[in-house]
């Protein structure tokens, strides 16, 4: 291996350690490519910051997702993955491959292949309270974390779409869903609005702002604070879920990668490739519609399988 300041010459670099990016590395691995991994700053990704996960098939009991992302990382080391903490602080994808990229600023690797896993983030609001509450009871995943409050009243905040379905998600488990929306309308597509709408337990709080989650060591309630009428009112719920929007982690690509106006990766259909020759994209860094770790994982190995023809036809040449 190589050591600081040198420049390394690697087959395929893998950027970002969540579901994508470890399934990535198990199928690069596998074929061969000896895949470099920068796990950046958040190691294990998303799911370390989770609590129970129920939903990836394989655990019949739920595991917690710290040791989920320990046991992806296990496997993609015996497989020959080389993972380094460290994060991809630029790239240089001008010309053909390969491709110089610096991590932490020094360290120079030049890469034949690049799969880009690197997530994204759900926003906060940014409240002392809703820091201290992650994972007792404030969440930013309905879907994984809805289950816990079956038959319970929870609070959600946010109007677009993932809000609204979130909270019809959560309207079948949950007694009754309170949504917080900071305007006097939606921006959520029509056909979502009407679907909260005429759902009998999804009561909507217009013009509204979460003024404190409440609670010591759980969530017991949320103060809300009416933005018209100044009013404050407190609102009994277990549950309070947060969905205004994610922010995929795509920064340093801007120069070069084809993204959407949020900076979602555009891939082409049915296949990982970027508009960038060698450059493939995974995970929830392309996905903002599913944004499961299962379907992460699967676009992960679609990149590796992606990766892989693309070195061997280029081989070939
Ligand atoms: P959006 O950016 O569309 O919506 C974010 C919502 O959060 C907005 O209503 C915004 O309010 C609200 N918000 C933002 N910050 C705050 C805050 N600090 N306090 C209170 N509310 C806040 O994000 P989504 O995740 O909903 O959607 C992202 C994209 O993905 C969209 O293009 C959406 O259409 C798409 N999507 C599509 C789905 C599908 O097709 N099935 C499913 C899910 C998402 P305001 O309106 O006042 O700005």
């Amino acid at each position: 291996m190589s050591t600081e300041n040198q420049t390394e010459h690697i087959e395929c670099l893998i950027i970002g350690s969540g579901p994508a990016g470890y399934t990535a590395a198990i199928y690069a691995s596998r074929a061969d490519m000896k895949p470099v991994m920068y796990t950046g700053i958040q190691p294990g990704g998303q799911l370390t910051i989770t609590t129970e996960v129920e939903n990836y098939p394989g655990f019949p009991d739920g595991i917690m997702g710290p040791e989920m992302m320990e046991l992806f990382k296990k496997q993609a080391e015996r497989l020959g993955t080389d993972v380094r903490f460290g994060m991809v602080t630029s790239v240089d994808f001008t010309g053909k491959p390969p491709y110089k990229v610096i991590v932490d600023e020094n360290k120079e690797i030049i890469a034949e292949t690049i799969i880009v896993s690197t997530g994204a983030s759900a926003k906060w609001l940014g409240i002392p309270s809703e820091e201290k509450l992650n994972g007792r009871g404030v969440s930013a995943c309905a879907v994984c974390d809805g289950f816990f409050f079956k038959g319970k009243d929870v609070a959600i905040v946010g109007a677009g779409d993932t809000a609204c379905e979130e909270a019809s998600y959560l309207s079948k488990i949950c007694s009754k869903v309170y949504m917080i929306v900071r305007r006097d309308q939606f921006r959520a597509s029509k056909a979502m609005q009407n679907r909260v709408a005429s759902t009998p337990n999804i009561e909507i709080l217009f013009n509204s702002e979460t003024d404190e989650i409440l609670g010591e060591n759980s969530v017991t309630g949320v103060r809300v604070l009416n933005n018209k009428t100044n009013e404050k009112k407190e609102i009994a719920v277990n549950g309070f879920f947060v969905a205004i929007g994610h922010h995929p982690n795509t920064d340093i690509f801007k120069p070069y990668l084809k993204m959407d106006e949020v900076g979602y990766l555009i891939t082409e259909p049915d296949s990982s490739r970027t508009n960038i020759e060698g450059v493939f994209a995974c995970g929830d860094a392309q996905d903002k519609v599913y944004r499961q770790a299962v379907t992460a994982a699967g676009t992960g190995c679609m990149a590796a399988l992606d990766a892989e023809r693309y070195l061997s036809e280029k081989k070939a040449l």
